[in-house]
């Protein structure tokens, strides 16, 4: 799993992020709520753990933001406060789990992926982007003209527009994301693999959907209405 702690406090900071990595995570750590605001903008995490008292702002407000914004990745937050009002609170916010301070790591680590099981396999299911279903499970395309499969990075691509259709995706949000922030290769590598995908589209028979360029930013999924 890619996640990210969000915690100010530097030793529970360095214990989350030492423990995950033994335990074979990719870890990122912020201790701000704006960087941990920035951090979720350029790449995607399979889930967040969360401090709930941050010094510049509150980790509920910060949830609420993101899950305001549609995001969905597994939140599981992290408090001195133990009481069942703030649980219930936490919960009501967009918080997927929550663990009160002093807690056990391996219940974090249990708790932790146990909801990336279940966003995994809520994931798992077709979706329909305009005249072809794009099945996870089996990394295809299906549309009129058959099924056609996608490679890893195409998938990966695929999955980051899929996640927020009609909304443009910058060439750097989609190389973090994709290919991670330490890719040093070609510089053109999405616009590339944004061909491939295009070509995928048009062999599976889509006719409704499209990916668009949008000059000088990068992508965006585009999805037409069915015509009457
Ligand atoms: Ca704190």
């Amino acid at each position: 799993m890619r996640i990210l702690v969000v915690e100010d406090e530097p030793r529970m900071s360095q214990l989350l992020r030492r423990g995950l990595t033994e335990e074979g995570h990719t870890v990122d750590a912020c201790d701000t709520g704006a960087r941990a605001r920035e951090s979720v903008r350029f790449a995607d995490y399979d889930a967040i753990v969360l401090d709930w008292g941050l010094p510049d702002a509150d980790g509920i407000a910060l949830l609420r933001a993101w899950r305001a914004e549609g995001m969905v990745t597994p939140v599981l937050m992290l408090t001195a406060r133990g009481t069942s009002g703030e649980k219930v609170l936490a919960l009501r916010t967009g918080a997927d789990d929550y663990l009160v301070k002093p807690f056990d790591f391996e219940e974090l680590v249990a708790r932790l992926e146990a909801l990336h099981r279940r966003a995994s396999s809520a994931t798992l299911g077709a979706t329909t982007l305009g005249d072809v279903e794009f099945h996870r499970a089996r990394r295809q395309l299906v549309g009129a003209a058959g099924a056609v499969d996608l490679t890893s990075r195409e998938f990966q691509l695929l999955c980051a527009f899929a996640e927020r259709p009609g909304d443009v995706r910058t060439r750097s949000e989609l190389l973090a994301g994709v290919w991670g922030a330490n890719y040093a290769g070609e510089a053109n590598v999405v616009d590339v693999y944004v061909g491939y995908l295009r070509l995928k589209l048009v062999a599976a028979g889509a006719r409704r959907v499209s990916i668009a360029a949008v000059r000088g930013s990068g992508y965006r999924l585009v999805v037409a209405a069915a015509s009457p």
